[in-house]
């Protein structure tokens, strides 16, 4: 197998972004002009049919990002903004995340800079209002404030006799992924969470890092400790030897995991022509597939060498949909790119673009996968954050001696280049962050956005993810 070295891999980044760009500019026009056409051939096969509908359903969400951790991959990949796909889905809308107790005020969040970062949601409930409709507290997973356990999308999915999936550049059992599929009162409980998803959930894919045999750098370590995100040394060994699984289809049979861990059987999975009923992905990585490797984190993207025996997220996605679009009835999938929010915990510019590149990147292999085996007319893709992570804007921003704010923008250096900007905050803020639809139910997301905020205009809140899809899901 080629493995390329850093420099390749970076060389690589620059010409395939360049590539782009140039078609971007060819196509500037006629991509203008497709999107009306899919606008209209959209709104024309929702007035035949009564009810939109989406047989497969997929839920993308960038850990972390708001408006300019995307602007900020934007601009290294393109040196513009507007060229990813999903950025000309026909839904494009702003979206409030906060959790339970929780509130967003349009107008005090523009008048004091300090707003945003009072009361910010946490993964664990952000996930799970996505999932289930129902807000709840920071730090629980899939549980109600009374302690009731709340139903997941992915479980009505199961009803309909669909696949489901979870894919993440973090550990498997982090709370984005978990949030979609496990029951628990604390975030903090791995192993039970990965015992749930492992054992006792209908789930057919699950990926991420959380390997507990290399370090975050990829090497295999002498002697491995940390089996909480895989469950234990137990639930590990039983994955190992392919007896782990509960009846994941109910016929009373138990389902097995397939495991794969190397770079290659990963990619396999994503061009097998036959593909293993359930499959756990653990790449050979301990936390995050990239974003914790050595070297200067602060440096900038590509240069510090890229952990070379771990996926990335698009390969991972891709072995997902091959796994699950082997089920005639559909699926749902959730990938998560998990780490552009650790990239904004620790205020790191580099890291925050490889993050949200790779994300992007996952993206548009799904929106691939759409045109080449599917259509716009039968699945569902929702692009978006949980949370914006870091305060994240132009140099310069920031409060005055009364608490007003400004809030200057991020100043584009380019294609390749690292755009001018400033983190305000090593947390997670109360910000709007971007959502994007398209597919017959995505209308439903455009009409669920009815409050107006002065800056980023119509926004919904994250609960109507979970409504859209337990409507449109059939
Ligand atoms: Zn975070």
């Amino acid at each position: 197998m080629h493995t390329p070295s850093t420099s390749e891999h970076a060389r690589g980044t620059r010409l395939s972004a360049g590539r782009r760009r140039r078609l971007g500019v060819i196509l500037a026009g006629l991509a203008l002009a497709a999107t009306a056409v899919a606008y209209s051939a959209d709104d024309a096969s929702a007035a035949k049919a009564c009810k939109p509908g989406a047989r497969n359903v997929i839920v993308m969400i960038s850990d972390g990002m708001g408006y300019n951790q995307m602007l900020a991959g934007d601009y290294f990949q393109y040196g513009a903004t507007g060229e990813q796909t999903y950025q000309q889905f026909p839904v494009r809308t702003a979206m409030s995340t906060y959790s339970v107790y929780g509130s967003y005020d349009p107008l005090a969040a523009w008048g004091l800079f300090d707003y945003a970062k009072n009361a910010p949601t946490d993964s664990a409930s952000a996930a799970t209002a996505m999932s289930t409709g129902v807000k709840n507290q920071d730090g629980v997973i899939g549980i109600d404030v009374n302690g009731k356990p709340l139903y997941h999308v992915a479980q009505r999915a199961e009803v309909l006799k669909k696949s489901t999936g979870v894919v993440t550049s973090v550990e498997w059992s982090h709370a984005t992924p978990a949030g979609f599929v496990a029951h628990n009162a604390s975030r903090n409980n791995y192993a039970a969470i990965a015992n749930e998803m492992i054992n006792d959930s209908g789930t057919d894919v699950i990926m991420g890092a959380g390997s507990p045999l290399f370090d975050d750098h990829g090497t295999p370590l002498a002697t491995p400790t940390q089996y909480k995100y895989v469950g234990g040394v137990e639930t590990w060994n039983a994955l190992v030897n392919g007896t782990a699984g509960g009846d994941a289809d109910g016929d009373g049979d138990p389902d097995p995991w397939k495991l794969i861990q190397s770079k290659l059987q990963f990619k396999r999975l994503a061009c097998a022509k036959k593909t293993p009923a359930r499959v756990c992905g653990t790449a050979r990585s301990a936390t995050t597939l990239q974003q914790s490797r050595g070297g200067n984190a602060m440096a900038a993207p590509y240069t510090v060498p890229m952990n070379a025996n771990v996926p990335d997220l698009a390969t991972m996605t891709k072995g997902a949909l091959n796994v699950l679009d082997a089920n005639r009835k559909g699926f749902l999938l959730m990938v998560e790119g998990g780490a552009v929010d650790w990239a904004g915990h620790a205020n790191q510019p580099g890291r925050t673009i490889e993050e949200q590149v790779d994300f992007n990147e996952a993206v548009e292999a799904v929106c691939r996968w759409v045109r080449r085996n599917s259509s716009w007319d039968e699945t569902l893709v929702i692009v978006t954050g949980d949370h914006e992570t870091g305060y994240l804007w132009g140099p310069g921003s920031g409060a005055d001696a009364t608490g007003k704010g400004t809030w200057l923008p991020l100043v584009n250096n380019g294609e390749d280049a690292v755009p001018a900007m400033q983190f305000n905050s090593g947390d997670h803020t109360n910000s709007l962050i971007p959502l994007f639809a398209k597919g017959d139910g995505a209308r439903q997301l455009r009409a669920a956005a009815r409050k107006v905020d002065p800056v980023r205009g119509k926004y919904l809140d994250n609960t109507a993810i979970a409504e859209t899809i337990f409507s449109v899901m059939r």
